[in-house]
C-alpha cells in the first residue's frame, strides 16, 4: 500500500485501505468484505446541488397541494400530508401523527436544507458556519427522511379506494414523483466522502502508521486517527463526532430493542390497525385481513407488496439480527461476507415496512365523512409503528465488525 495515499477504514470489516483514484462512474469496494467504501462522480457536487434544489422546491409542492380528492355521495375530502398527520392527531393517535410528521415531512425537509446549507458555499469554494456538524447530520437522517415509502403508501392506499368512489390525483401527487427521482439522483451523484474530504483532506496512511497506535475511522465522516483503545470520550478531529473503535455494547442493545420489537410484533398483528365505518357498520382491519380483502378485490400485486412490507420484512428482520447475534457470541465466523451482506440488506430494507402506517394516515384523512364512510386508525397501529422503529434501531446499534475480530482472532489462534 502506497503510504501517502489517504487511509479508509472500512466501517462494516474494519480493514485498513489507501485510496487510489478510480474512473469517473465507478464506485471502489472493500476487498474483504464488499462494503461500498467511495464512488468518484465527475462534477459531483455540483450536480448534486442542482438535483437537491430541485427536489426542495419538488417538496414544497408536495406540501401545498393535496395529492388526492376522494368524492362519494356527493361529499368530498382531500388529502395533503399535513391533512393526514392531522387525522391521526385528531383520531387520538398523537404518536403516529408524530411518526408521519418526522419521516414524511420534517426528515426529508431537514436532510434537503442541510444538502443545501453545506452544498451551495461548497460549489463556491467556501464553506458555510456549522457545515461540519451539519453535514454529519445529513448523512444520519437518511435512513428516516422517507419521502419514497410515503409514495408507495399513497399508491396503496388510492387503490384500496379506487373501486369505492370516485378519487382524483392532485399536482403534489406529480410533485411527489419527481421529487423521489430527484433526491435519488442526488444521493446516487453524491458521495458524502468526497464531500469530506473537499471540507478537510483525509489523513495519509504513512502518517498514521507510523504513530505505531490503533486507527480507528470515524462513523460519520470516515476520517482515519490514531487512537488508544481505552480511550474514552475523544471527537473525531473534522466532524466532532464521538470515535469508537467499536459500537458501545452492540450485543446487549441490539438483543433488548429486538425483544422488545418482537414482544410489539404481536400485538402488531392481533389488534385492528383500522376501522372501516361505513353507514353505520364499523369492520377492524388487522395487518392479515388488510391483505386477504385486496387478494379478494384481485390485487394480487398490491396484496404481495404489502404482505411483504408489513409481514415477510419485520419477521425476516427479526429472524435475521437474532442469526446475526447468535452467529457474533458463539463466534461463528464461515461465510462471513454472507454475515455481513445480510446485515446491510437488513439495514437498508427496514423501512420499506412503513408504507402501511403511512396508508392509514392516508385513508384516515381521505375516508372522513361522518356517517357515509369513515376511516380510524387502531390500537394495532401504534404497536406496528413500533415495532419497526425499533428494529431499525436493533439494526443500527448491531456491530458488523464482531464478526470479522472473531474471524481474525480465529485465524490467528488456528494453524495455517
Ligand atoms: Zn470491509
Ligand atoms: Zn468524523
Amino acid at each position: 500500500m502506497a503510504t501517502d495515499r489517504p487511509a479508509l477504514i472500512c466501517e462494516e470489516c474494519d480493514t485498513l485501505t489507501a485510496v487510489r483514484r478510480v474512473p469517473s462512474g465507478v464506485t471502489a469496494q472493500c476487498s474483504v468484505c464488499g462494503n461500498v467504501l467511495y464512488r468518484e462522480r465527475q462534477d459531483s457536487v455540483r450536480r448534486a446541488l442542482a438535483l437537491t434544489l430541485a427536489a426542495f422546491i419538488l417538496l414544497l409542492i408536495a406540501h401545498a397541494f393535496p395529492f388526492m380528492t376522494f368524492t362519494m355521495e356527493g361529499n368530498s375530502t382531500s388529502g395533503t400530508i399535513f391533512g393526514s398527520v392531522m387525522a391521526l392527531w385528531h383520531d387520538g393517535y398523537w404518536e403516529l401523527a408524530i411518526v408521519v410528521l418526522t419521516m414524511a415531512s420534517l426528515m426529508p425537509f431537514i436532510r434537503l436544507a442541510l444538502g443545501l446549507w453545506v452544498l451551495v458555499p461548497l460549489t463556491m469554494g467556501r464553506v458555510a458556519p456549522g457545515t461540519f456538524e451539519l453535514f454529519g447530520l445529513y448523512s444520519r437522517f437518511q435512513a428516516w427522511a422517507m419521502i419514497e415509502v410515503y409514495l408507495i403508501g399513497v399508491l396503496v392506499a388510492y387503490t384500496k379506494l379506487v373501486d369505492l368512489a370516485s378519487i382524483n390525483l392532485g399536482p403534489a401527487m406529480w410533485a411527489f414523483g419527481g421529487l423521489i427521482v430527484c433526491a435519488a439522483a442526488a444521493d446516487n451523484v453524491l458521495d458524502p466522502r468526497a464531500v469530506w474530504w473537499r471540507l478537510a483532506p483525509q489523513n495519509k496512511l504513512g502518517a498514521l502508521t507510523a504513530t505505531g497506535q490503533p486507527l480507528v475511522g470515524c462513523h460519520v465522516c470516515g476520517q482515519v486517527v490514531p487512537l488508544p483503545v481505552d480511550a474514552h470520550h475523544v471527537h473525531c478531529p473534522r466532524c466532532h463526532a464521538a470515535l469508537h473503535h467499536r459500537k458501545p455494547d452492540p450485543l446487549a442493545r441490539t438483543w433488548a430493542l429486538l425483544i422488545a420489537a418482537a414482544l410489539l410484533y404481536i400485538p402488531a398483528n392481533v389488534l385492528p390497525v383500522m376501522t372501516v365505518t361505513s353507514f353505520g357498520k364499523g369492520q377492524p382491519d388487522t395487518i392479515l385481513s388488510g391483505v386477504i380483502e385486496l387478494i379478494h378485490a384481485d390485487m394480487w400485486p398490491i396484496a404481495a407488496l404489502v404482505f411483504f412490507a408489513s409481514i415477510t420484512v419485520p419477521v425476516l428482520k427479526i429472524l435475521g439480527l437474532v442469526l446475526l447475534l447468535v452467529a457474533a457470541q458463539r463466534g461463528w465466523v464461515a461465510r462471513a461476507r454472507d454475515q455481513t451482506r445480510l446485515y446491510r440488506v437488513i439495514e437498508q430494507v427496514g423501512r420499506w415496512s412503513m408504507i402501511d402506517i403511512f396508508m392509514i394516515s392516508i385513508l384516515a384523512v381521505l375516508v372522513n365523512l361522518g356517517e357515509i364512510a369513515q376511516i380510524e386508525p387502531g390500537p394495532g397501529a401504534i404497536a406496528f409503528a413500533s415495532v419497526v422503529i425499533l428494529t431499525m434501531l436493533a439494526a443500527h446499534s448491531f456491530e458488523p465488525r464482531i464478526i470479522w475480530d472473531n474471524r481474525r482472532r480465529n485465524h490467528a489462534t488456528s494453524p495455517a
